[in-house]
C-alpha cells in the first residue's frame, strides 16, 4: 500500500478558484526520512506504509497527487495590525485521509510566499515535529505531526541551515484569517461558501439547523476557550497567536517561537519579536478573546454581530471553568470547593515570586507530604509551607485516601515536558547527524506521565541560565 493512493483529493477544492492556488512540491535536495511516527500511523491504520513511500511522498516524487495540491488563500491580524493577504506561504496540502487533511510545512514557495523561500528549516521542523505530539499527549487539542524528513539543502535564516518538511495533519486547515480574508475584500458571496463549506467539513452535525452559522460561532467560542484553558494549565506559550494562526476546529497550529514555560513566569514572553508582550503567557486569554471578536467581525455580514457578541460572556465563563477542572485535576481534587479558585491563584503567586520550575513543582506535588523535594525548588519555603498547610487541609475533604490522590495526580502532571533547552539539545545533535534524540523526544513525548529510568536526566529542571529563554520567529 502506498499513502498518495490512500490520500483522497480534498474538499476544498470544490471552492472557487479564489480561495486557493494549485501548487506543485519543490523537492529537497538528497532529502532522507528523519522519523516516522509509528504510533500514529499505527492509529491511522497505516502501519504497512513504509519509510521510503512516506518520503518520496514529501519529497514530490508522487504522480498521482501532483494535480491536486494546493496552498490555502487568508489573510490576518499580524501583532494587532490587519495584513489583507496572507495564505500558505510554505504549506502545501496534499489532500485528506479519514478525517484528517494532510499538509506538507516546508515544500517550496507558492502563491503566497511573498519575498519568503517557502522553506522550513530542520531547527524549526523537529520543534514542531515534537511538540505538536506532546501537547497532544498533554491533553490540548492540536494538529499532529505524521512525518519528517531532512535534507542536503541549503536554507538561508541568520545564517545557512538545512532544510525539511514536515507532514502535518489536522480535521482542518481553514482559520480565523480565512474568514477575514473575504470578508475585508468584499467578498461576501464567497464568506458565505466558505461558512457553507467549515460547517460541511467540521460542523456538520449543525448542517440542516436553521440557525446553522450562529451555531458554529458558539461552538468556536466555547472550544477555543477550553483550548486556551488547556495551554495556561499545561504552561503552554504559543508565541504568535496572530488570527492566521488560530484555527476554525479549535486546536492549536503553526508552532513557532512556542515555549512550554521553565520556570512559572505570569508574564513570559517566549518570541524575540514580541516587544511588547502582546502574546505573553497571561495575555493568552484575552488575545484569543480579542481574536474571536475579529472573527466575528468577518462574519457580520451572515450573522447579526450584536448577537454573536453575546458569546464572549461566555467566553469568560467556560475559561474560567475549563482551567478551573484542569487545575483541579493537577492538584488531585475531585470534590468542587468554592475556594479552589483562591488556593490555585494563591499558588501560582508563591510559583511566580519565587521563579519556580513548573512541571517539576506539580510532579513533586504529586508524593503526599514530602516537602523536601518541594523545597528544593521553591526557595520562598515560608510562603509555600503557609499554601501547604492550607491544600493539605483541603484535601481532607476528598473522598479518595491520599494514596488514590497521589495515583491520580501522577497522571496529570507530566514528568517529561518538552521544554526549549531540551529541544535544543535534539536539534544540535540533529545538525551534526544523530537524530538519536529527536526518537528518544517523540517517546518521551507520547508518554509524558509514565518513569522512564534510562531517561531521568531528560525529567530535570531546567537549568536558571536556559530557563525562559526568549527564541527569534525565523524558521
Ligand atoms: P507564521 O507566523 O509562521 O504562521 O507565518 C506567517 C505567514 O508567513 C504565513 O502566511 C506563512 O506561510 C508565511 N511564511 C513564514 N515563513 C515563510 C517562508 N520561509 N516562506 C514563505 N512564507 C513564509
Ligand atoms: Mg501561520
Amino acid at each position: 500500500m502506498n499513502l498518495d493512493e490512500i490520500i483522497q483529493e480534498s474538499d476544498y477544492l470544490s471552492l472557487p478558484e479564489i480561495f486557493y492556488n494549485k501548487e506543485r512540491i519543490s523537492p529537497l535536495k538528497k532529502a532522507f526520512s528523519l522519523h516516522v511516527n509509528r504510533e500514529l500511523m499505527d492509529e491511522l491504520q497505516l502501519s504497512d506504509i513504509s519509510d521510503e513511500d512516506i518520503l518520496s511522498l514529501l519529497n514530490g516524487k508522487s504522480e498521482k497527487i501532483k494535480n491536486s495540491t494546493f496552498a490555502m488563500c487568508y489573510a490576518g491580524h499580524q501583532f494587532g495590525h490587519f495584513v489583507p493577504r496572507l495564505g500558505d506561504g510554505r504549506a502545501i496540502n496534499l489532500g485528506s485521509y479519514k478525517n484528517y487533511q494532510f499538509q506538507l510545512k516546508g515544500a517550496g514557495v507558492t502563491l503566497y510566499s511573498r519575498s519568503g523561500d517557502g522553506r522550513a528549516v530542520l531547527r524549526s521542523s523537529i520543534r514542531e515535529y515534537i511538540m505538536a505530539e506532546a501537547m497532544h499527549h498533554l491533553g490540548v487539542p492540536t494538529s499532529r505531526s505524521l512525518a519528517i524528513i531532512g535534507s542536503d539543502e541549503d536554507v538561508a535564516r541568520e545564517r545557512w541551515e538545512k532544510g525539511s518538511i514536515v507532514l502535518r495533519i489536522a480535521p482542518s486547515w481553514v482559520r480565523f484569517g480565512t474568514f477575514e480574508y473575504f470578508y475585508h475584500s468584499n467578498q461576501h458571496a464567497e464568506l458565505e461558501k466558505l461558512a457553507d463549506y467549515v460547517i460541511h467539513q467540521s460542523y456538520v452535525h449543525l448542517k440542516d439547523k436553521e440557525d446553522a452559522y450562529f451555531l458554529m460561532v458558539e461552538e468556536i467560542v466555547e472550544n477555543t476557550a477550553k483550548m486556551i484553558a488547556s495551554w495556561q494549565a499545561v504552561g503552554f506559550n504559543h508565541g504568535v497567536m496572530n488570527t492566521d494562526n488560530m484555527s476554525i476546529v479549535s486546536i492549536t497550529i503553526d508552532y513557532g517561537p512556542f515555549a512550554l514555560l521553565d520556570e512559572f513566569k505570569q508574564d513570559n514572553i517566549c518570541n524575540h519579536t514580541d516587544a511588547e508582550g502582546r502574546y505573553s503567557f497571561s495575555n493568552q486569554p484575552y488575545v484569543a478573546k480579542w481574536n474571536i471578536q475579529r472573527l466575528m467581525v468577518a462574519l457580520s455580514p451572515l450573522i447579526n454581530y450584536e448577537r454573536m457578541h453575546t458569546l464572549l460572556e461566555k467566553y469568560d465563563a467556560i475559561y474560567r471553568t475549563e482551567y478551573l477542572r484542569l487545575m483541579r485535576k493537577k492538584l488531585g481534587l475531585h470534590v468542587e470547593d468554592s475556594e479552589d479558585n483562591i488556593l490555585i491563584s494563591e499558588l501560582l503567586g508563591i510559583l511566580h515570586n519565587a521563579r519556580v520550575d513548573y512541571h517539576s513543582f506539580f510532579r513533586a506535588l504529586c508524593l503526599y507530604e514530602d516537602k523536601i523535594a518541594l523545597h528544593k525548588l521553591c526557595i520562598d519555603t515560608n510562603a509555600l509551607d503557609t499554601w501547604l498547610k492550607k491544600y493539605y487541609l483541603r484535601l481532607e475533604k476528598e473522598l479518595s485516601s491520599y494514596e488514590e490522590i497521589s495515583h491520580y495526580m501522577f497522571k496529570n502532571n507530566p514528568k517529561y515536558v518538552m521544554k526549549n533547552h531540551q529541544l535544543q539539545e535534539a536539534i544540535d545533535l540533529a545538525v551534526a547527524g544523530d537524530y538519536s534524540r529527536v526518537d528518544i523526544l517523540m517517546k518521551l513525548a507520547q508518554n509524558p506521565y509514565d518513569e522512564h529510568e534510562e531517561y531521568e536526566h531528560l525529567s530535570q529542571i531546567t537549568p536558571k541560565k536556559l530557563s525562559n529563554l526568549k527564541l527569534s520567529c525565523s524558521s
